[in-house]
């Protein structure tokens, strides 16, 4: 990684495109570049947290769309995918009634739903497949304490500049925004973001359960918000409970006794009981869309531009989605020799993705509504819908589709 096909230009490096935030999103977006005819410089403030014996309590659902993508680039081949968890299930129940729908690998003719992967090795994953790309450059630890985005009034002109944590500044062509949630290229570009809060907050941690998970993913729709259980290489789950603030923080007071009776019960014991468990985080659900995805010379990808509740395991293929089709617009439009970070090819990668990020943005808040609602009329209704579901099998693969991306 980290070879000079960047120019230097007075005092600042240039590169085709900077991409600030080298998280999940952005090192894919790097990835989908990787020996094209770009020089790209990826900007990240925290080092990857280290991989340890046992698996890290921040996972990701990662669905077949973007796996296909990550094998193209090969992502897939390092050793460390042994840690990644296939799932071939999925089992989804309502708390509050009969309603459940199951999912299977084998009745789509797919050896697999997805796989569950800790965040850390993902980013270590895409990381190491960057080592052979000559066009990219890793920088990191480095904090971009400015960033400069001019345009002319007749928008033809547009010019970035960051000066980094070490001094140092860089120029791009091509400004990449994937710096999450509190995006600063976002709020540089003054894009507009509307975002609402769930009340809620995702309780997540690893735990030991007596049954085995079966590579199936595990979720229960209850009123006070969906509980998950995500299988791990290692036979144990990731959960991720999703509660309203105040009771999120009562189970974080329970002592682990009282919590790994409170998470079976929850689960209805569907994997038997808690035999361990691991710390407990807590984390804020919100969610989030801008107003606009581009700006000459500028894009957002992944959470700066979007970001949804965690209940159907989305938000990072969303952002994955994102990387691969701005950079599938960029490439073509420079092999077509045309202007490839003007606003007209940029907004076809908006065009691209905007509409399904929305969509899925909608259902996800509707979901939330649909299973959060103490109603008896409506949970009667939802139960006789899960279950009808489950048996009209066109309507079924329907939805899974959208979930396999
Ligand atoms: C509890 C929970 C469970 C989830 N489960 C799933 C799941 O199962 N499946 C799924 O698809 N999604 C899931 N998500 C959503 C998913 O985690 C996010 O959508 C995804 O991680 C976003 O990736 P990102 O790279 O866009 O942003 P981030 O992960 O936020 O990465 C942004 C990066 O930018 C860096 N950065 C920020 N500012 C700067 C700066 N000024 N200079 C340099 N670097 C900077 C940060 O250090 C960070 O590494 C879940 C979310 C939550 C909260």
């Amino acid at each position: 990684m980290s070879k000079d096909t960047a120019q230097q230009t007075g005092d600042d490096v240039m590169f085709d495109v900077v991409v600030v935030g080298g998280g999940i999103v952005g090192l894919s977006f790097a990835n989908a570049l990787a020996g094209a005819d770009f020089s790209v410089a990826v900007i990240e403030r925290d080092e990857i947290k280290a991989i340890s014996d046992q698996p890290d309590c921040r996972v990701s659902a990662i669905n077949r769309s973007a796996l296909k993508h990550f094998q193209q680039a090969g992502v897939l081949g390092s050793p460390l995918s042994q840690r990644v968890c296939a799932f071939e299930k999925m089992f989804v129940w309502d708390e509050t009634g009969a309603g459940q729908i199951e999912f299977d690998s084998a009745e789509l003719g797919v050896p697999e739903l997805g796989v569950i992967v800790e965040n850390n090795l993902l980013q270590q994953m895409l990381r190491d497949s960057l080592q052979s790309a000559d066009n990219i450059t890793y920088m990191c630890p480095q904090t971009i304490t400015e960033i400069d985005y001019q345009i002319s009034d007749d928008e033809q002109e547009v010019s970035s500049r960051l000066t980094l944590s070490s001094g140092k500044t860089v120029a791009a062509k091509l400004l990449v925004g994937a710096d999450g949630v509190n995006s600063k290229v976002r709020d540089v570009a003054l894009i507009q973001r509307a975002k609402q809060s769930y009340q809620q907050q995702g309780l997540v941690c690893n735990v030991t359960t007596s049954e085995s998970h079966q590579n199936t993913a595990w979720q229960c729709f209850m009123p006070t918000g969906p509980l998950a259980f995500l299988p791990l290489y290692n036979g144990d789950c990731s959960i991720v409970w999703s509660l309203d603030e105040a009771t999120a923080q009562q189970q974080m007071a329970l002592d682990d006794e009282a919590f790994k009776f409170a998470l079976a019960e929850a689960s209805e014991f569907k994997l038997g009981e808690i035999l361990q468990l691991g710390q407990r985080f807590l984390f804020p659900l919100s969610h989030g869309h801008v107003s606009e995805y581009v700006k000459p010379g500028l894009a957002l990808i992944g959470d700066a531009a979007h970001n949804i509740h965690p209940l159907a395991g989305q938000g990072a293929n969303l952002g994955i989605a994102d990387a691969f089709a701005l950079a599938e617009v960029i490439i073509a439009a420079r092999k077509a020799n045309r202007q490839w970070a003007s606003l007209h090819t940029l907004k076809k990668y908006q065009r691209q993705r905007k509409g399904a990020n929305q969509l899925m943005e909608t259902s996800m808040t509707g979901f939330k509504e649909l299973f959060g609602n103490k109603s008896a009329a409506l949970s009667e209704i939802r139960n006789a819908g899960l279950s009808l579901v489950d048996h009209i099998p066109a309507l079924k693969y329907k939805i899974i589709e959208q979930a396999l991306g």
